[in-house]
């Protein structure tokens, strides 16, 4: 289905980047079966521009971009000139869209290699924008700017909320446009990840007709990820678990943080467990479990109260294509498979109910919790509270009075949850501070994310971008000076949808 034969689109990319930048590129994907991927350079881009950059990641990964001029930082991070031994190729893989299976791949995304830290630790770097690729089918290969900077804040923002994710350590723009619905400004986003492999990567494995490869990009996965599991009695059933545990994990906390993902396809859920792939993501203001966001989720598939089901609906897939590799027998893998997929809602259950009574600051446990933690979000969902402040107030200690004014049903609920927590053992002053660092102050607010897009991308003004990242940067702090972040969007503010904008 390619042509695997290096490709050079240009000269252009086959200078090298100042080697005491300190990359370290390792390229252990690119030693599975080459029909994993396609090999190719980034499309050179025109004029190419530094919009971001991450110095605290890069720090964290043992890179000096200091040494680089602005000029050759923006060559480094738009692929015009690549890093020394970089191997560039676009990953395959397949997966469901909204329900229907499709082939994929990397139509617009080039992973340079494996960057290794000085402590051992394995990131892909990957290019997002950065040209049209075997897989690339219809698409231009190209990104817009205001996407690729809503991808970097927002993937910042839960990294700073202690959430796996993707990171994001640049963005530049290409001085080309893209064509949209309008013509827009290009840009590339570097990403740098534990890997890129997806459920869709197993769902491709999977259709190659054999199982060697699926076995092949197992083996792989537990090498990388969950190399524990190398000795366990079935190491592919236990892969099967704990890609379930991580995946149940990570949805119970971008339910807890109000996080909508937006296009939770199998070839956007992570083997690794990290966020990855934000397109129309957004945070909610107002508590409502059937908010959607995304303008493509017609149906409101993803919408915020369906993430723990569309998790397993994608683990049931992933499941699928680890079939062959649990029991010689079909009817005892499928048996095990189903026994696994079938725990999910529990770990998902107990990792969701003790972050909440993390928010809560309840230390210990009592039956009576999740009825307490239910009246409270049927409250909120009655009164379209502003669910990141309510539990902001509540952590600040004031009087219930002062959180919901004249509302006797939060006077009762408030004084229920006040007796709960005299009932516990240990001092009021630690369940305060538990409960300043579960629920954040800061959120990036999808109106101010808009605001700051709207800013860098209609008006060249990167400041709301770069004071936004700042204030997201640092989520459980009381910052006055980010005051007008907090506040909820007023009715003419509020925006009720968002765009992947590919
Ligand atoms: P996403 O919705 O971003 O997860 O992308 C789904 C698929 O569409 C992936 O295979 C992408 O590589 C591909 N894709 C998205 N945008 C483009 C584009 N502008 N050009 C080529 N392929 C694209
Ligand atoms: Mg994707």
């Amino acid at each position: 289905m390619k042509d695997n034969t290096a490709t050079k689109h240009s000269e252009a990319n086959t200078q090298s980047v100042n080697p005491n930048v300190g990359w370290h590129f390792d390229h252990s994907y690119e030693r599975l079966p080459d029909y994993f991927y396609a090999r190719l350079t980034p499309v050179p881009v025109q004029a190419p521009q530094v919009v971001v950059l991450n110095h605290a990641l890069a720090a964290s990964l043992g890179l000096n971009l200091r040494v680089l001029s602005e000029q050759e930082t923006a060559a480094l991070f738009s692929g015009n000139v690549l890093p020394d031994p970089a191997h560039p190729i676009a990953q395959a893989y397949a997966g469901h869209q909204f329900g229907h299976f499709t082939m994929l791949g990397d139509g617009r995304a080039i992973l340079l290699g494996e960057h290794l830290t000085p402590t051992g630790k394995r990131f892909d770097i990957q290019f997002k924008g950065s040209g049209q690729t075997p897989f690339s089918r219809r698409g231009d290969g190209r990104a817009a700017l205001a996407p690729m900077l809503r991808e970097y804040i927002v993937s910042e923002a839960m990294h700073a909320l202690n959430i796996p994710t993707t990171r994001s350590l640049a963005v530049v723009k290409t001085g080309e446009w893209v064509m949209r619905e309008k013509p827009l400004p290009g840009a590339i986003l570097t990403r740098v990840a534990a890997s890129h492999i997806r459920v869709g990567t197993f769902q491709y494995a999977a259709g190659q007709g054999n199982d060697t490869a699926i076995k092949i990009l197992a083996d792989y996965v537990i090498q990388r990820h969950y190399s524990d599991l190398k000795d366990a009695e079935n190491p592919y059933l236990s892969l099967l678990n704990h890609v379930i545990e991580r995946q149940a994990s990570l949805v119970a906390q971008w339910m807890l943080v109000g996080f909508i993902h937006g296009v939770m396809n199998t070839d956007n859920m992570s083997i690794s467990g990290e966020t990855i792939d934000y397109g129309p993501c957004a945070f909610i203001d107002s508590y409502d479990p059937t908010t959607v966001f995304s303008s493509i989720d017609q149906h409101g598939r993803y919408r915020y109260s369906n993430q723990p089901l569309m998790a397993q609906w994608n683990l049931a897939r992933f499941a699928e294509t680890l079939l062959p590799l649990l029991d010689s027998s079909q009817d005892k893998a499928v048996a095990l498979a189903e026994e696994a997929i079938h725990a999910f809602p529990q770990h998902y259950q107990n990792q969701w109910i003790s972050g909440m009574r993390r928010k809560l600051g309840l230390l210990n446990e009592e039956a009576g919790d999740a009825e307490l933690i239910a009246t409270l979000l049927n409250w909120m969902t009655q009164q379209k509270t502003d669910y990141t402040n309510l539990f902001r107030a509540l952590s600040a200690d004031g009087p219930a009075e002062e959180i919901a004014p004249h509302n006797a049903e939060f006077l009762t609920w408030h004084a229920k949850w006040k007796s709960r927590l005299l009932r516990q053992p240990g001092s009021m002053d630690n369940v305060h501070h538990i409960m300043q660092q579960s629920n954040p102050a800061i959120i990036p607010r999808n109106h101010r994310v808009e605001e700051a897009l709207s800013a860098a991308s209609d008006h060249g003004d990167l400041s709301p971008m770069k004071r936004l990242l700042a204030a997201v940067a640092d989520p459980f702090a009381d910052l006055p000076e980010f005051n007008d972040l907090r506040t909820p969007p007023a009715p003419s503010e509020r925006i009720y949808q968002t765009f992947c904008g590919t």
